[in-house]
This record gives structure tokens, sequence and C-alpha cells, in this order.
């Protein structure tokens, strides 16, 4: 019988699971890929509202595949647009987002035809999985509105959620047309009035897309961020600036405190030279994952509520020019970095009173706005979320989370994820944002690209092994 694949999530992650899945096979399969929206491979990520917003790695760091580091730059110089520009330059730039979907976009359909030609049947399915049944014949998904189907083998790719609502008494105000839960929609953007200021909770990446999105339609008013540290998003200062020295006093085994005791003693170094610690934690980024593993629970736990922000700033920048603009906003007094905590938000006649305690002036303000838009970044705990399918997942024991609820319990080196007794499933798999309670940096393309990529040998092999065993 042909090996029945779901993979949920049309997103990097799934669509480059069904990428090498249809490269590798030598055997005929029934590929289920399963997305809430239509335009397949894009994902969140790469679909965006607007072209000017931009990758946040540079183009030479995109490819699709870990063992062709040049695919993605190679496709860009490819294009009518790029062919006349410096290689070495593209290679450093940060293209947009909707350039790298269009990449994804080529990948998926070639590898369609590939299909066709290797007699591999791929069906797309646009519609949201709710439930997930394990049968003695395979895993049963349920959809919203078709009717549900059984597969033998299951990816979850269901990359990255909503941000969580914020914690206030006034749950009736998520209700709201005037608060924007998910920032990635261009309806948190369209139809502004200038006449009142507008609240962007968090002061990340998110919050600088929606910022350019704002302008982008014209928004002249002033706009506040509310953060827990109000830190400074910085822009990539050092760019090619490559320094390891610190590396060779890392390994994996360390404690927490000892390797913060490393970085700032490093940190202290660079810093007589006019260098800040990015090229350091930059450096770090291969051996995240193995030194995270080794981390006590308590560590993890420290890690999340005093370093992760810092962590975070550092890790997480910006390209100049973006970044300028974002300075001339505050210099012009226009855009207002506060930190703090949100106390409560209440909405009358179109205007929201947003109170909120000052971490600086250490005392309660009240910010008066026309709307609040939601960028606190993917919530993590699945049972934050309304009807939520992970959630529902895990309250039907098909799989459970991590104790500080930053992804799903899984053996990352088969991808499977595990019952609560710590039993790993035989057919139930996972990747990407899913794997961040057990890998930390497992979100974007530098480590997606390899699981993808592992993911798909580990199940072929397997079906190949059932195969064999049925003839
Ligand atoms: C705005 C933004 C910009 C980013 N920029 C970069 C960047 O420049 N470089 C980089 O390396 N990384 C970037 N990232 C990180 C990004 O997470 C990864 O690069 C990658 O896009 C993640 O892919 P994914 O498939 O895991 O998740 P997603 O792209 O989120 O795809 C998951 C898909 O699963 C679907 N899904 C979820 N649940 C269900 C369900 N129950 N039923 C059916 N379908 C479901 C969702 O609708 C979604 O389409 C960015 C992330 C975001 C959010």
């Amino acid at each position: 019988m042909t090996s029945r694949i779901g993979i949920i999530g049309g997103g990097f992650a799934g669509i480059m699971t069904a990428v090498n899945l249809i490269k590798k096979t030598n055997t005929p399969l029934q590929l289920y890929i399963i997305g809430e929206k239509s335009s397949f491979a894009r994902g969140t990520a790469y679909e965006s509202y607007l072209d000017k917003h931009i990758l946040n790695v540079s183009t030479e760091k995109m490819s699709a595949f870990p063992d062709q580091p040049s695919h993605f730059l190679d496709w860009v110089m490819a294009r009518s647009s790029f062919q006349d520009l410096p290689k070495e330059i593209v290679a450093k730039s940060f293209l947009s987002r909707n350039l790298y979907g269009d990449y994804l976009c080529e990948l998926w359909k070639e590898s369609i035809k590939i299909a066709k030609e290797k007699e591999i049947d791929v069906l797309e399915l646009v519609d949201t999985v709710i439930k997930l049944t394990n049968l003695s014949v395979g895993i049963e998904l349920s959809f919203m509105n078709s009717p549900s189907i059984i597969v033998d083998k299951c990816i979850m790719a269901t990359g990255n959620q909503i941000p969580k609502n914020p914690s206030i008494p006034n749950f009736s105000f998520f209700k709201s047309s005037n608060y924007f839960q998910n920032p990635w929609k261009k309806e948190c953007v369209s139809n502004v009035d200038d006449s009142l200021p507008i609240l962007i909770i968090g002061n990340g990446l998110t919050m600088v897309d929606t910022i350019l999105g704002l302008q982008d339609n014209k928004f002249k008013g002033e706009i506040y961020s509310i953060s827990p540290n109000g830190f400074n998003i910085l822009p990539h200062r050092h760019t090619g600036l490559i320094y390891h020295a610190h590396l060779e006093e890392i390994h994996d085994k360390m404690s927490l405190k000892e390797l913060t005791r490393v970085i700032h003693k490093h940190v202290k170094i660079v810093r007589q030279f006019g260098i800040s610690a990015e090229p350091i934690i930059d450096a770090l980024r291969p051996r995240t994952q193995g030194i995270w593993r080794n981390l006590t629970a308590a560590e993890k736990q420290f890690f999340m509520s005093r370093l992760r922000h810092l962590f975070g700033v550092a890790r997480h920048r910006i390209p100049l020019h973006i970044y300028d603009k974002i300075q001339k906003l505050r210099i012009d007094g226009l855009l207002h970095i506060q930190s703090g905590k949100i106390v409560d938000i209440t909405e009358t006649g179109g205007c929201i009173d947003v109170r909120y305690f000052d971490k600086k002036q250490r005392k309660t303000q009240v910010l008066k706005v026309s709307r609040v838009i939601n960028c606190t970044g993917p919530e993590t705990d699945f049972s934050k979320l309304e009807n939520n399918f992970l959630g529902q997942c895990i309250q039907d024991g098909i799989f459970y989370q991590d104790e500080l609820k930053l992804g799903i319990q899984t053996n990352v080196e088969t991808f499977k994820v595990k019952y609560k007794d710590g039993v790993e499933h035989s057919n139930l798999f996972t990747l990407g944002s899913n794997l961040k309670g057990e890998l930390w940096e497992s979100t974007a393309v530098n480590e997606l690209r390899h699981q993808a990529n592992a993911i798909a040998d580990i199940i072929l092999a397997e079906v190949n092994l059932i195969d064999d065993s049925n003839k």
C-alpha cells in the first residue's frame, strides 16, 4: 500500500519537508499538504502586505537547502532586476520577504512537477486541522470544513502562533474592532486616523514592520510602544565582523552563570575597540542549541525571566536604513518607546484608555489611543490561545509541553513527539517553532532547512522499511 503522509502547515517548514520528501523518495507516496491559506509555501513570514517588509537575515544566508548554501543568492542573481548588480553587495543585502516568498513558491511548483514525473500523489488541502486522533490504522486528521482523512505519518509544521492577549481584567476589549491581536494582517495598519496616537504592545521586529506599514498608509500621528524593558532595537552595526575568541572558553556543559561570565568578559574586551556585543552573540549561534539542552530547568527559567530580552536585542537586529527611519521618528517626537506593564484597557466611543505602570516614572499613566496592535511575538503556551489545534491535542493527551511552555516535548533526533510518560509517538513528528522548548533556537530558516531535510530522511527510511515488510 502507498504510504500516506500528512503535513499540517504550508509555510517554510511544511513545504520544505514536502520538497525534500519528493526529491529523495524512491517509493510512491500519497502526500497531503494542509494549509489554512491557498497560497502555499509563503507562510506568515513571506507573504506580507508590504514589499518594504524585509528579511532580517542577509541574502547569502537564506538558502532553503543546507547543502547548497548559495541557492537563494543564485536564484536572486538570475533575475533580470538583479543581473547588473554586484553579487557581493546583493549577498550582504536584506531583500523583500515577498521576494523570498516568490522563491519558495517557485521551489514548490518545481517540486509538484517532479512529483508528477515520479508518480507521487500530492494533494493540497486548504483547511484548518482541528483535531488529531490515533487510530490502529493510522492518524485521523479532522478539519474545520472538510471530511477527515487518515494518514500513516503526520508532520506538524504549524509554525508561529499569534500573540496572546495582554493580561488585563477587561477581557471585553479583545472584541473591539480597534484591537488587533494578529499583527501580520494588513487590517492592523489600514484605515488609521491621525487624531489620536496608536499603541503598539512590544518593541521588537514586528513593531518595526507595523511602523513601516502605518507610514505606508500615510499615518502621521504619534506611536507609542510599551514593552517590559523598553530596550532600543539595534541595527546591524558590525556587518562582516567575526569574533570567535570566546568560543574556546565555552562548552555545552557549562552553567548559565559561567557562560554569562565568559560573555561579559569578552564584551568588555571588544568594547575597548568601540565594538558592541552582537558579534559575540552571533558567534554563539551554532552552539546555542547544545548549550540550551544542557541547562537545568532553573537556569532556563532564569534565562527566560532575566536574560531573554537582552539576548533578543543582540540577536534580532534590523538593517541600518530601517533603523535610521525608526530613529528619525523618535527624534521627531512621533515614536515613544516606554518600558512598563499594561494594567488595563477600556474603550469609550472609539477612544481607548490604556492604563500602564511606567517603569521609569514609577507610577501608573494613562494613554489615549485610537487602536492597539499586539506585537508581543508568537505565543508558545497553547493553553493561552482560543480554539487552538495544538492546545486541543494537549487536552486530548496526544503530546505535552515543557515546563516553560515553549514548545512540544519531542525527541529532537527523531522529531517524534512524546506522550506524557516520555514514550515517543511512532508516527507523529514536529519541527520548527514547536521545538523551541527543546532547542531554543528553532524558528529561522537557518535551523528549519536542516530539520526539513532530516525529517524527510527519517520518514523515508521508515516508509521504505514498512513497504519492504509488506512485500
Ligand atoms: C514576520 C516574520 C518574519 C520573519 N522573517 C524571517 C527572516 O527574515 N529570516 C528567517 O530566517 N526567519 C524569519 N522568520 C522566522 C520564520 O518563523 C521562519 O523563517 C519560517 O517562515 C517559519 O516557517 P514555518 O513553516 O515553521 O511557520 P509558518 O510560516 O508560520 O507556517 C505555518 C503554517 O501552518 C499553518 N497552520 C497552523 N496550524 C494549522 C492547522 N491547525 N491547520 C492547518 N494549517 C495550520 C499556518 O496557517 C501557517 O501557514 C520570520 C517570522 C515572521 C513571523
